[in-house]
């Protein structure tokens, strides 16, 4: 009996420095790397001037930021959980990030649609950044490829969410009862902190308006 003791004992020690041996030598080894490709592929870098020209001076825009460098997990308290919610995040980015000019704290997280039908990993993929994003209260907006042409376009849709951004000036008429509508941000629900038209004539009037409809005149042209 204390023979096996014994043998297991060294059998475990045994393996712990092997384990912390090989480690060593794997972190001491030097690989070598060759070029994957410029940062952006070409309709991305399309997007990317857009998306710069857009927002101009009221912030700064990032591309392919790790998610983990945004986020930490919140109200987990086992290691475990923490480690693997870590882990979750840590293998994927955010694909452009725009942050206050100052303050470089984030204002939104835009996400390219190149219109292409989403593969398996692509929806497991903005499935965690739909729940990420809600979860941390940072406005996730979902661009297409066509915004990289219009660059008003793009600024009224960022402009519902990001408040230092203004849209180009517009007036719009209530479609009820004719009064000019004001802006307004919505205070709460889903669209909490989204900017929005109203009627100003509420609460006579309750007509209201998403910002960043774009109407018919405006041309659809791709
Ligand atoms: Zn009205």
């Amino acid at each position: 009996m204390l023979n096996i003791f014994i043998i297991v004992v060294l059998l475990v020690l045994f393996f712990l420095f092997a384990q912390r041996y090989i480690i060593k030598k794997d972190d001491s080894k030097e690989y070598s790397y060759r070029r994957f490709g410029p940062l952006l592929n070409p309709a991305e870098s399309i997007f990317y001037r857009a998306l710069i020209e857009a927002v101009g001076e009221q912030g700064v825009v990032f591309a392919k930021v790790n998610m983990a460098q945004l986020l930490v997990p919140a109200g987990l308290k086992k290691k475990k959980d923490i480690f693997i919610a870590s882990h979750k995040i840590s293998k994927h980015s955010f694909q452009f990030v725009v942050c206050d000019p100052r303050t470089f704290e984030v204002r939104a997280v835009i996400e390219l649609d190149n219109g292409k039908s989403l593969s398996k990993t692509k929806i497991e993929r903005e499935k965690l950044l739909l729940s990420v994003c809600r979860s941390a209260n940072i406005p996730l907006i979902g661009a297409t490829i066509k915004y990289s042409y219009q660059v008003s376009r793009l600024r009224r849709l960022l402009a519902a969410h990001i408040d230092l951004i203004e849209a180009d000036k517009e007036v719009r008429f209530c479609k009820k009862c004719g009064s000019p509508m004001i802006i307004r941000v919505a205070t709460q629900g889903d669209y909490k902190g989204r900017r929005f038209f109203t009627c100003s004539r509420q609460p006579h009037c309750n007509y209201t308006e998403n910002y960043n409809v774009v109407y018919e005149d405006d041309g659809d042209e791709r």
